[in-house]
Parts: C-alpha cells; sequence; structure tokens
C-alpha cells in the first residue's frame, strides 16, 4: 500500500493533470475553512465570519443543525447557535462538504449518477461510524464524498480516459478496470494527490488513497488501514446497492465485506439498510437531488429485511451513549494522568515524573552520544522569605520562579520541583556552553526584573544555580553521578556568595 507522502501517480499522468487548466478547483470559502480547521486556536467569531461570508452555506448549515441527523428539541435559529451545537471542527467539515458539493456540481462536471454515489457514499460512510461508535462522523461523511472525485479529475483531461463509455452508465467496477488499462491507475489515486494539493487534512487524504483497498480480502491484514478507512472504502461498495442493478451474490458479498472489516452480524446490517432507507429522503432533501429511484429500490432492499424501527432507533441511541461514556473515561484518565506528573504549588512536573525523565533521556544521550544538560535551582534564602512575609508569600514565589522558567525555556527542556526551593531543569541536547550561557542570562534576568507582590509589598529573590552536562566535557557513568555532579555544583554557587551559576 503506498503511502500519500510518496509519488502516488505514474510521473506522466501527474504531468499531464499537473497541466490540465480544466482540473477541479477549489472555491475560496473552502480554502479558508481548510486553513481554519488546521488553526487549533480558532474561535467561534472567526468561524461564523468565514462561514457567512457564504451565505447558502449559512443557510445549509441551519438546515442540517435542524435536521433529524442532529435532532433537537428547540429551533436552532442562528449560525452562533449552529455552530455551538454542531461543534467547531464538525460544523467546519459540514461547511466544507456543502461548498465543494455545490461548487463542484454546478461547474461542468455535472453528471447526476457520479453525485448520486458521491452524496450516498457520504451518508452512508456516516451511518456505519455511527453505527460502530466512531467519532469524527462528519469526517467520515467528507471523505466519502469525496472518494471518487479522482473522476472528476481524469474526466477534465482531454482527451478525458472515459470518452468511450456512457458517462452516466458504467459501474464502477468497469470504470476502475478501464482505468487500470488505460492509466494503470486507478481514480481513488487520483482523487488522493488532487486533495493533497488542496492541502486537505492527511486523514480524508488516506481515506480516498484506501478507498478501494477492500475490494481484496488481504486488505485486513494491513496495518495502514483502520475503522475509519473500512467505512469509507464499503461506504462505496454499499451505495452501489441503492445504484446498480446487482445480482444477488453481489448484495451478498458486499454484506460479507461489512460483516467482515466491520464485525457487523445479519442485525446490524438489517438496521444499517433501514437506517440508510431513513436517510434517503433528507438526503435528497439536503442536496437537492432527485433519489426516487434509490428509495424505491431501498425499499426492495429492506423488505427483505424486516426490522423493528424501535429497536433500530434504541441501539443506535445506546451507541452514542457508549461513545460518550468512553470520551468521558478518555478525558478523565487523562486528567488524573496530567495530575499524577504534576506539582500542586506551581503546576510544573512533579519529582517522580522528571525522574523517569531524565532516566530516558540518559539513555538517550548514551546511545546516541548527544549531550544532556542538567541543572539544579535553588532559591536563595528561601527561608528568610518564609520567615519575613509569611508561608503563603513564600508559595506565592515558589509559583513565580517556576513561572519564570517555564517561559523562559525552549520548549524541548523539561522543568519540575524537585522539592522544597529546588527546581530542576533537563535540556537534551544542550552543550556545556549552551546551557551555561542560557542559565547565567536567567540567573541575572531573575534577579533584575522578577518582583513578586504580596499585600502591597514587593518581594525580590534571586536563585543559584549548578549545572553538569553529560557527553560534554565529562562523560559520567552512571545517571547518579551525573545528579550528584549538578548538586555539587550548587553547592558550589551558594558557596560563592548565591544569585549566580557555577558549573560542575
Ligand atoms: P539557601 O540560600 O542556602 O538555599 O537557603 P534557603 O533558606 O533557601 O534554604 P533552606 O533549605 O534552609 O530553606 C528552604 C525552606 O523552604 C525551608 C522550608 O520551610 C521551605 N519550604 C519548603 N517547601 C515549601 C513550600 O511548599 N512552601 C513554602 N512557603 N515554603 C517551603
Ligand atoms: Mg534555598
Amino acid at each position: 500500500m503506498t503511502d500519500i507522502s510518496q509519488n502516488v501517480l505514474p510521473p506522466e499522468l501527474e504531468k499531464k493533470l499537473s497541466h490540465c487548466s480544466r482540473l477541479p478547483s477549489l472555491p475560496s470559502v473552502a480554502l479558508k475553512i481548510i486553513d481554519a480547521s488546521k488553526d487549533p486556536d480558532i474561535g467561534l467569531s472567526e468561524i461564523a465570519a468565514i462561514i457567512s461570508g457564504d451565505p447558502a452555506i449559512s443557510a445549509k448549515l441551519l438546515k442540517i443543525a435542524n435536521s433529524p441527523l442532529y435532532s433537537q428539541r428547540r429551533t436552532i435559529s442562528n449560525l452562533r447557535e449552529a455552530l455551538t451545537l454542531l461543534g467547531f471542527n464538525a460544523a467546519l467539515t459540514i461547511a466544507l462538504s456543502f461548498s465543494l458539493f455545490t461548487t463542484l456540481r454546478h461547474a461542468q462536471y455535472s453528471y447526476e449518477n457520479y453525485w448520486k454515489r458521491s452524496i450516498l457514499s457520504a451518508a452512508i460512510a456516516r451511518l456505519l461510524g455511527q453505527q460502530m461508535g466512531l467519532s469524527r462522523l462528519e469526517d467520515l461523511f467528507l471523505a466519502g464524498l469525496l472518494q471518487d472525485i479522482g473522476i472528476l479529475a481524469l474526466e477534465s483531461l482531454s482527451p478525458s480516459p472515459y470518452q468511450q463509455v456512457n458517462k452516466d452508465g458504467i459501474k464502477h467496477s468497469e470504470r476502475i478496470s478501464l482505468e487500470l488499462n488505460c492509466l494503470h491507475t486507478e481514480h481513488s489515486y487520483v482523487g488522493a494527490w488532487l486533495l493533497q494539493s488542496w492541502n486537505l487534512p492527511e486523514r480524508i487524504i488516506n481515506a480516498v488513497l484506501y478507498s478501494h483497498s477492500l475490494n481484496n480480502h488481504s486488505a485486513k491484514q494491513n496495518t495502514n488501514l483502520n475503522r475509519f478507512h473500512y467505512c469509507v472504502s464499503l461506504s462505496g461498495n454499499l451505495a452501489d446497492l441503492w445504484l446498480e442493478d446487482m445480482p444477488d451474490e453481489l448484495i451478498q458479498s458486499t454484506k460479507e465485506a461489512v460483516q467482515m472489516f466491520l464485525g457487523m452480524d445479519n442485525n446490524d446490517i438489517n438496521m444499517l439498510i433501514s437506517n440508510i432507507n431513513s436517510e434517503l429522503q433528507n438526503i435528497s432533501n439536503l442536496f437537492e437531488i432527485n433519489l426516487n429511484d434509490e428509495i424505491v429500490r431501498g425499499q426492495i432492499l429492506d423488505e427483505a429485511h424486516e426490522i423493528s424501527l424501535q429497536r433500530n432507533l434504541q441501539i443506535i441511541k445506546q451507541a452514542e451513549e457508549n461513545r460518550r461514556l468512553i470520551e468521558g473515561f478518555e478525558t478523565q484518565v487523562k486528567n488524573i494522568k496530567e495530575e499524577s506528573q504534576q506539582d500542586h504549588l506551581t503546576r510544573i512536573y512533579n519529582r517522580k515524573y522528571i525522574d523517569r525523565f531524565l532516566s530516558e533521556e540518559f539513555e538517550h544521550a548514551n546511545i546516541n552520544h548527544w549531550p544532556l544538560s542538567l541543572a539544579f535551582i535553588d532559591i536563595d534564602n528561601f527561608k528568610e522569605i518564609n520567615d519575613s512575609y509569611g508561608h503563603l508569600a513564600g508559595d506565592k514565589v515558589l509559583t513565580a520562579i517556576a513561572e519564570f522558567f517555564s517561559s523562559n525555556i525552549r520548549q524541548t527542556d523539561v522543568l519540575a520541583r524537585y522539592g522544597g526551593d529546588e527546581f530542576i531543569l533537563v535540556l537534551p541536547g544542550a552543550t556545556s556552553d549552551i546551557a551555561e550561557t542560557m542559565l547565567s542570562r536567567l540567573v541575572s534576568l531573575l534577579n533584575k526584573t522578577l518582583k513578586i507582590e504580596f499585600e502591597n509589598k514587593v518581594i525580590r529573590t534571586s536563585v543559584s544555580i549548578g549545572l553538569a552536562t553529560h557527553m560534554d566535557k565529562h562523560d559520567f557513568d552512571t545517571l547518579k553521578d551525573f545528579i550528584r555532579a549538578a548538586d555539587k555544583a550548587l553547592y558550589k554557587a551558594k558557596a560563592a556568595g548565591r544569585n549566580c551559576l557555577a558549573t560542575y
């Protein structure tokens, strides 16, 4: 299986596509949405500004928020409410789906069966994910929607590889054979290439890249694939049940694939079919696409598998509930883990964490022969601060010093409270010269600038630092020797009159 980071297309075809002026292109609002969805700090009003720039998309988002997909008791009447209900990521992804769907559909690439398959696959990928209790359902929708975009790209070539065939009549599997014959690749690869040039998230690109991979059964052994990819890949095959005349064996083999890759049993699959049927009218309204034939075909599929609607709803609700519970547990576990690594007062790492971190870094330094610096930082005459201003003032000084160092070190350096008024700083990769320059600057910067206000008084303070560097001037036999050396250097700094740095 090729990864998207490598070249996915035969060079000749890639060259042709790169020079093709009719290639599907991104609408400007989609560009903004893609950028926004990559920005972790984006806020509600910025997202609202982007989306409201396209009134059609805003209207669709409101419609979606009020659709049975997100059935709410109260009506969502403005964009702000819709964004809050859907969540930022989901809202951006839905907006992107709509924007791409409408722009591309109304451009020159308008053959109806292509769009029917895309939209059905999108809805099915989402339903599969929902039934499997996966998160990021809107990503599934988008990946399902775009999985065949390679067809549009190939269609824009002249001559198009499809020129000899009936555009709307050709079956999906026949199309793939044709592509393999003419171009030695398939549209899934072309689609991934196009989406990569649009800078879409890797998750979506890979899902498109792998969208035909389940056609051979060894796919289960492919460790690149996960349930997200399975849902997208199977969505296309499932959509064909509603779109193509199919012999019973093909219906059976599609169900077997769903069973094999997603572990769904017969009941689950029946429920899925019935859910897809319930969704058809909704999709047809939202995307303004005529699905009357598909609705009839769906009823035939469904009649073969009578199933209680009530039971479906209950199971879906249960799956949603389970997903929410799991997410809650995951957050709890994360919080507990963070807390167990944290010093309660200063909120920086605690001794337990840094002991393990330091021991790992010592190993890395030995193996890779890169330098590792270690500094003990101790507040000068801290006892006097406690004695003169009280313990609470002392606490505030400890916190202020932790903050001072945290905001003045590199991202890769790790600061922890070692105990009492002593801190430890680990600087992976820092030579003794680099660490010495940086730390002696910080000693004097702290002494000159750090003013801690406490009950209308200003407390000034200083620190002494002892520094040792492994794999540089010294090679220490053991971690204990290394720590002892930094500790000795700290004594040296104290003996030299404090407010200074000493090295081992
Ligand atoms: P030196 O310059 O030699 O380091 O002198 P010092 O006074 O800083 O060192 P000493 O070890 O004598 O005093 C450290 C003090 O830190 C003693 C202890 O009561 C105080 N201390 C330890 N933990 C805390 C804490 O969490 N909060 C406060 N306020 N004080 C603490
Ligand atoms: Mg001290």
